[in-house]
């Protein structure tokens, strides 16, 4: 369990082989092997506190920003009237925390398998959790998979924010998810995924994009920059029931004051529609 040599945090894993970020650890906060996962939490020299699951960072307080405004804005904005919304994943409250802050998002559902990553992030990540409590928001504790069974025609979009395709996140990243996605979703429903690395994982992205085309009208892939996790790039895939929705152009723009307001560092109109830019090496999962 402890990635930590010669006070160093080394994030080795065979999803990553022959490669691997390390960050000089302060001090040890909390560690413990959940119901579900192993659970590590550190303050860095370098990136603030840091939180990491079965050994893979899910956040720094450094950069944790750029991943929770995309994974937020860019579905949010894709869709005209974004009322209701659901987060898969996620307790440590980041995505929630820049929901709350939409004029146009009215509730926001949490579900989240373990509930002690929620109460360590309410304990030691409260820039991140303290949303959790927020009057738009109610949290679930249970597993994303099942909970997607319960519901039909509920949200107007659905945001999966999950840890990497091995232990609990393993079955959120099967067709069969997607295929419950599609019933939970209200008509022109969007949703957005956390979508793994393009220099890490194109097959397991191009095989996600090529069911989602078989399920959804509407599907595309957006990459932005998280410099701490693996090869400093994460993706999200997005689809939508709605044929015209075209994910490159959002159909909400905020406005210079609304993001000064909001407290955005990351999303802008020109940042979200930039994001479907992909290198030519990638471009062949669009396809
Ligand atoms: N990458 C994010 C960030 O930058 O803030 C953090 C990822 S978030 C911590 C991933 C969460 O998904 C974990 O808390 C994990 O417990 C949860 N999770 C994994 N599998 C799940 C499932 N099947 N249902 C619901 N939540 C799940």
């Amino acid at each position: 369990m402890n990635a930590i040599r010669d006070g160093w945090f080394s994030e080795i894993n065979p999803m990553w082989p022959g490669q691997c970020m390390s960050l000089k650890v302060q001090n040890v906060l909390h560690e413990e092997k959940s119901k579900f996962q192993d659970i590590l939490i550190f303050d860095s020299q370098s990136h603030g506190r840091v939180l990491v699951l079965d050994g893979v960072i899910q956040l720094t307080e450094k950069d944790e920003f750029t991943y929770q405004e995309m994974m937020a804005f860019l579905p949010v904005n894709s869709h005209p009237d974004p009322k209701n919304v659901l987060v898969i994943g996620g307790g440590d409250g980041g995505i929630v925390r820049e929901l709350v802050k939409h004029p146009k998002v009215e509730s926001i559902v949490l579900c989240e398998i373990d509930d002690r990553v929620l109460d360590l992030c309410r304990q030691y990540l409260p820039s991140l959790s303290s949303a959790l409590d927020h009057s738009k928001v109610k949290v679930h504790v249970g597993d994303g998979f099942e909970f997607m069974k319960g519901h039909k025609d509920a949200f107007d979009v659905i945001i999966t924010d999950s840890s990497d395709p091995v232990g609990p996140a393993e079955s959120l990243f099967k067709k069969e998810y997607y295929e419950l996605i599609r019933s939970a979703l209200k008509k022109d429903g969007v949703l957005c995924s956390q979508g793994e690395c393009i220099w890490l994982h194109l097959d397991l992205i191009k095989n996600m994009i090529d069911f989602c085309k078989e399920l959804f009208p509407s599907v595309s892939y957006a990459c932005t920059p998280v410099p701490t996790y693996p090869s400093g790039q994460i993706g999200c895939l997005l689809c939508s029931l709605s044929q015209k929705t075209d994910f490159k152009e959002p159909v909400i723009k905020f406005t210079e004051e609304e993001m000064e307001l909001m407290k955005l560092k990351c999303y802008t109109p020109a940042f979200h529609t930039a994001c479907f830019s992909l290198p030519n090496f990638a471009k062949k999962v669009q396809s």
